[in-house]
């Protein structure tokens, strides 16, 4: 199995590096939207787009050319680069999974650029070809020396409020785990809650992290302050820095509580089931609340940590009233509002717990899941395969850096 991971620090770079940065995210932020530029003419033309090759040919030719002789001084691979990351771009447009691609705005979201080969590590100290070795902040991270297995297969630079930072994705190939058969007490349902961020099917409540509130009643504070402020002014470029650094730091958080909690569900489990976000759209239809509560990006770290784990991860895809139906006896309680949070079994007089009822049944309907494709895919000695959906798991989606 082939494990694809990116390890993240800190950047402590000289005032000139840091100009280098700016300067290789402003020729990518060129070469990209150029090329960008280009197949737009030729679909406006009604021509076939220039292909990803013939636009990598053309840039040593405008490396020759005087007014853009700039771009010497930015690694080629870093130009090259802009294009397949426009070729990306591209590709998902076709697949339906964006919209058409964008040009990169100057101030965007996003200043960065990558390298694909040639990145080395020291002790905390990264080389990135033509710009020479930048320290980095190793125990930044978990407050611990942080180990980089595998090889670096792609490092990316990029600016966020607090500064630059360094991402290495590695590959690694891994001995793929023993599955262990799935079990009722070795699996769990995990209903995606309402006031929780989840409840499951043994009755854990994991409430969103408490900080979380008090750091978004503060966001607020200073957003309110920043709209009193006079646009463009040097006070309001401040406030806007420190609004901006109070966004990364809440996102931090967040995304530190949601890794807490997969890593914990996928370690005690053999087998975790969920529902599925699309059936969750029908569920908010349904009167259920449906917050932004990183929901997407818990079930994206579920999957690929059950998948390196060796475990089972199954998105429930049929729509069933989870909250409404009775654990114990099958009993469908069409009248139950939002606001009751627990609630009497009419047929067999069991007291159900809202949420905890919807991660049993929740539970139920995945072991028969499971139940339902071993018996499928036994071989003719009886010997069990896994389960076909596992195959697809295994690679994990990583998000592009
Ligand atoms: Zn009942």
């Amino acid at each position: 199995m082939i494990v694809h991971r990116a390890f993240k620090f800190k950047l402590d770079a000289t005032s000139e590096q840091e100009q280098s940065f700016r300067q290789y995210a402003g020729a990518l932020r060129w070469v990209y939207n150029r090329m960008l530029a280009e197949r737009r003419e030729a679909f406006k033309a009604g021509v076939k787009a220039p292909p990803t090759n013939e636009q990598i040919k053309q840039l040593p030719a405008l490396k020759r050319q005087e007014e853009t002789a700039w771009l010497n001084t930015v690694h080629s691979q870093v130009l090259q680069d802009a294009v397949l990351d426009l070729d990306d771009a591209f590709a998902r447009f076709f697949k339906r999974q964006t919209r058409y691609p964008q040009f990169k705005r100057k101030h965007g979201k996003r200043q960065s650029f990558s390298y694909l080969q040639g990145v080395k590590v020291d002790e905390d100290r990264v080389w990135l070809p033509k710009i020479g070795w930048v320290a980095f902040r190793r125990a930044h991270q978990a407050k611990r020396y942080r180990e980089i297995v595998g090889t670096i297969k792609r490092a990316t630079v990029s600016h966020k409020a607090s500064g630059w930072y360094v991402s290495l994705l590695t590959e690694q190939t891994l001995e793929d785990p023993q599955p262990v058969p799935i079990s009722a007490d070795n699996s769990v349902g995990v209903d995606l809650g309402s006031i929780d961020l989840v409840v499951t099917s043994a009755g854990v409540k994991l409430a969103n992290p408490r900080h979380y509130r008090t750091a978004e009643r503060r966001l607020k504070r200073e957003q309110r302050k920043l709209s009193r402020k006079q646009r463009g002014s040097h006070n309001w470029h401040k406030q806007k820095q420190k609004v901006a650094r109070l966004h990364e730091r809440i996102a931090n958080r967040r995304l530190d509580s949601l890794h807490r909690l997969s890593c914990q569900l996928i370690r005690e489990n053999q087998a975790v089931f969920c529902e599925d976000l699309n059936v969750l759209g029908i569920a908010r239809r349904m009167g259920k609340s449906v917050g932004d509560a990183g929901w997407g990006e818990l079930l994206r770290q579920l999957e690929y940590k059950a998948a390196w784990a060796g475990k089972t991860f199954v998105q429930i895809g049929r729509y069933f009233p989870s909250s409404k139906t009775c654990s114990a006896c099958g009993y469908q309680h069409r009248e139950l509002t939002l606001a009751e949070r627990r609630w009497t079994c009419p047929a067999c007089d069991t007291c159900l717990d809202r949420d905890v009822n919807a991660a049993v049944n929740i539970h139920r309907e995945g072991l028969k899941y499971v139940a339902a494709g071993r018996t499928e895919t036994q071989n003719a000695c009886g010997e069990t395969v896994r389960p076909a959906r596992r195959a697809r798991l295994r690679e994990a989606r990583i998000p592009r850096l």
